[in-house]
């Protein structure tokens, strides 16, 4: 099976790692991809934006299966495109994909699915928004409807602060994603997520992970795009990840194929659990970033027949070979990040790690020069190990970046602390 994964960062040689280690796979390439990437397929330089270019691509490579890594391709339409012209893809419609493109649709959907998740309204405009906070009180969550990368939310611990959110994001701080609103109910409890393949009608879990948003050591500091994750998580015990399926999954799931959007790829269910109750915060409609890392190395080589089974609808014949293991990532991070940060500093050490089916180095940010890698994004490694319990998996993930030698890079020492202490 020749197949073509697109997307760039950690998450995507994560999949490029998995997908090569299952015998069906005969040729893989990924687009763009990143130097780490290149080290185990071909990379190809093309608009993954682009619809029809990708479809070009697909056939003159006789391209057999395209996984996609990133939301913004779904969110654009890309897998429609491809499925119209016959090919077989991993990932959503766009129709879908709105689950995370629009949060006001999403809570509309639960809403529709009866799936508990935080009380809200959505505005359209400032003066009923600010209504809205003034008759709620604090703390609330103000969230632009669309997509912002993760900045787009901002917690509000006082009433002038929503006021003040609400002013920003109407006076267009978030660019078109902020043209409609959304104001949530503060959700207090311990979040973790839950990872569902769907092929439109059937589910299929596939692990649950925690990832460390803040860039300090404690969970201080500014947001990040995550320095670090490790599955399974333990808040989310056998009896409330059936709670989640089946209160807040499998109905959101009906609901969309009633609607004639019926949703295919991964989904990945961002939970709030309090008191042994699940509640939905969010859904994003690929795998997560740096939380795929570790769901990779735990699945190994049957993450393609999985993902090839959801794009095929046969999940109700599938199966999780599950290992009684566990797996961490740590982030490697330029100095600076999430502020600004140096680009091209070169990273040593590399080569003399032990790379193998427990202890893997997926690159996010690098680019192959002059024989050496240099780091080219904020995020630029993710150091990731499997092992019998998550302390030895920290224990080996540790081992391994110590080895590394960028002294312009830094990580968090303390990931996994809630599921260790
Ligand atoms: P990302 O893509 O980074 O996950 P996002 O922009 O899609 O973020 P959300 O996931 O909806 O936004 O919110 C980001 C974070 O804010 C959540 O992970 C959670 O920690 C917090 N949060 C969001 N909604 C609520 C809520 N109703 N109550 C409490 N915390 C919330």
């Amino acid at each position: 099976m020749n197949i073509l994964i697109l997307g760039s960062g950690g998450r995507e040689h994560a999949l490029a790692w998995a997908v090569m280690q299952n015998p069906k796979c005969d040729k893989l390439i990924v687009a763009p991809g990143n130097a780490g990437i290149a080290q185990i397929a071909e990379c190809a330089s093309l608009d993954i934006m682009d619809g029809a270019a990708v479809t070009i691509f697909v056939e003159q490579n006789a391209i057999d299966f395209v996984i996609i890594g990133p939301e913004a391709p779904l969110a654009s339409g890309v897998a429609d495109r491809l499925r119209d012209a016959g090919v077989l893809v991993f990932g959503p419609s766009e129709a879908a994909a709105r689950l995370e493109a629009s949060k006001s649709f999403t809570k509309e959907v639960c809403d529709a699915a009866q799936a508990p998740t935080a009380g809200y309204g959505h505005f359209t405009e400032a003066e009923a928004a600010k209504a809205h906070i003034r008759q709620h009180g604090a703390p609330t969550v103000v969230k632009a409807d669309g997509l912002a990368a993760g900045k787009g939310v901002i917690i509000a611990m006082t009433e002038d602060e929503a006021l003040a959110a609400i002013d920003d994001m109407f006076g267009g701080a978030f660019g078109g994603a902020g043209a409609e609103v959304v104001i949530e109910e503060f959700m207090e409890g311990e979040e973790a997520s839950l990872f569902v393949l769907v092929d439109g009608e059937e589910v299929l879990s596939i692990g649950s992970a925690q990832d460390h948003k803040r860039v300090g050591e404690g969970d201080t500091g500014p947001n990040t795009g995550g320095m670090g994750a490790y599955s399974p998580a333990p808040v989310l015990t056998p009896e409330i990840e059936a709670k989640a399926m089946e209160e807040i999954v499998k109905p959101t799931m009906k609901v969309m194929a009633e609607r004639g959007m019926p949703y295919q790829g991964v989904l990945y269910a961002g939970l709030m659990i309090k008191d042994g109750q699940p509640r939905l915060v969010e859904y994003n409609v690929r795998f997560g970033d740096p939380e795929c890392q570790v769901l990779m190395m735990r699945l190994g080589a049957q993450a393609l027949d999985l993902m090839q089974a959801a794009a095929e609808g046969r999940l109700a014949e599938a199966r999780v070979n599950w290992g009684d293991d566990h797996a961490i990532t740590v982030v490697m991070a330029a100095n600076g990040y999430p502020g600004s940060y140096e680009k091209g500093t070169v990273i040593k050490g590399l080569d003399a790690l032990p790379e193998d089916s427990s202890n893997m180095v997926f690159h996010a940010g690098t680019a192959a020069k002059d024989g050496t890698i240099v780091a080219t994004g904020g995020r630029v490694l993710n150091v990731t190990a499997r092992g019998n319990s998550l302390k030895e998996a920290r224990d080996r993930a540790y081992a391994m970046a110590d080895q590394i030698d960028w002294s312009e890079g830094f990580l968090r020492r303390d990931i996994g602390w809630r599921a260790l202490d």
